[in-house]
C-alpha cells in the first residue's frame, strides 16, 4: 500500500476552464439543474463538462440516505418537481450530447421511489433529442421491483446501479443499503432486457480477494460493464482512504474481471461510473 497521506501523481486532473466548460455551466445553472459531477466533488469536471458532457442527478439534491463516502446532502427532501424532467431534456438537447448519462438521489420516503419522474426524464430526453443514447445510473429501489420496472422502461440503452464495495465494507460504506438486495436488483434489471452496469470504488480497505468475490457475484447476477477507480474522500467529515491503488493494480483488476465472464471494465484511478460511459453503450 502507498502512503495515505499524499495524493500521488496519477491523481493529478486538469483544470476546469474553457469555452465548453462554461457553455455546460451555463446550462446547468440556466435551467436550475444539479449534477453529480459538482454535487459529487468529482475530479474529472475539466476533462467531461470541457468536453461539453455532465451527468445530470435528477429528484433533488438532498438524499435520504448517509452514505459515508459521498459528497451530497443528506436530509428529508422537500423538491418534487414535476418540471425537472423537461428542463433536463431541454438541457440535453442544448448541450447536444450524443451520449446522456442520468442519475439521481435516493428518494425513500416517496412510494414509487421517484420511479415516475425517472421514467418521464428519459421520455422526454428521447422525444427531444432521438439520437442520443442515454444511460440511467439508478438508486436502490429497496426492493420495489414495480418501481425498478417503471425507471428502466422508458427507452434508456443502459442502466447501471453501483454497488459501490465489496459485500463485507456495506455497513460502513452504504449503510442504508444491503449487498445482496442490490445485486438482486442487477439481475432483475438484466432479466428484463437491459444492458446492466455497476461500479466500485477501491481504496476503501477492501482485499483483493473481496474484490473478486464481488466480480463473480456481479457476473452470476448478470452484469455486463463493471466501472473501478479510486475513492477520494470529499471532505473531512467523510471516509477516509485506506490506500491509493496503484494504476498496475487497477489493470490487473481489469484483466481479472474480464477472465471472470464481464463484457467490458474500465478501471483506473480517476474512473468514474459515468467516465466515458459513451464508450458502454454497444457492447
Ligand atoms: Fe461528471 Fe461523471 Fe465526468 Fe465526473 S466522470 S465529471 S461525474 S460526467
Ligand atoms: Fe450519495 Fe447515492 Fe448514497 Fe445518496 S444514495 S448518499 S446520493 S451515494
Amino acid at each position: 500500500p502507498i502512503a495515505k497521506t499524499r495524493k500521488p501523481d496519477w491523481l493529478r486532473v486538469k483544470l476546469p476552464i474553457g469555452k465548453e466548460y462554461a457553455k455546460v455551466r451555463n446550462l446547468v445553472d440556466q435551467y436550475k439543474l444539479h449534477t453529480i459531477c459538482e454535487s459529487g466533488n468529482c475530479p474529472n469536471m475539466g476533462e467531461c463538462w470541457g468536453a461539453g458532457t455532465a451527468t445530470f442527478m435528477i429528484l433533488g439534491n438532498v438524499c435520504t440516505r448517509s452514505c459515508s463516502f459521498c459528497a451530497v446532502a443528506t436530509g428529508r427532501p422537500n423538491e418534487y418537481d414535476q418540471d425537472e424532467p423537461r428542463r433536463v431534456a431541454e438541457a440535453i438537447k442544448l448541450m447536444g450530447v450524443k451520449h446522456a448519462v442520468i442519475t439521481s438521489v435516493n428518494r425513500d420516503e416517496l412510494k414509487d421511489r421517484g420511479a415516475s419522474i425517472w421514467h418521464e426524464t428519459v421520455v422526454q430526453v428521447k422525444q427531444l433529442s432521438p439520437e442520443t443514447t442515454i444511460e440511467t445510473l439508478i438508486p436502490d429501489v429497496k426492493a420495489n421491483w414495480d418501481a425498478l420496472i417503471t425507471m428502466i422502461s422508458a427507452g434508456q440503452e443502459v442502466v447501471s446501479h453501483n454497488m459501490e464495495t465489496v459485500k463485507e465494507l456495506y455497513r460502513m460504506v452504504r449503510p442504508q443499503a444491503k449487498y445482496e438486495r442490490s445485486l438482486e436488483q442487477i439481475k432483475r434489471i438484466k432479466e428484463y432486457g437491459k444492458r446492466t452496469k455497476s461500479g466500485i470504488m477501491l481504496g476503501v480497505g477492501e482485499t483483493r480477494e473481496q474484490v473478486y468475490q464481488a466480480i463473480d457475484d456481479l457476473v452470476a447476477n448478470g452484469l455486463d460493464i463493471l466501472t473501478l477507480g479510486q475513492y477520494l474522500q470529499p471532505t473531512k467529515r467523510h471516509l477516509e482512504v485506506a490506500e491509493f491503488i496503484h494504476p498496475d493494480l487497477f489493470a490487473h483488476y481489469r484483466e481479472e474481471g474480464l477472465n471472470r465472464g464481464l463484457k467490458y471494465v474500465e478501471s483506473g484511478p480517476l474512473v468514474r461510473s459515468s467516465y466515458h460511459a459513451e464508450r458502454h453503450v454497444f457492447i
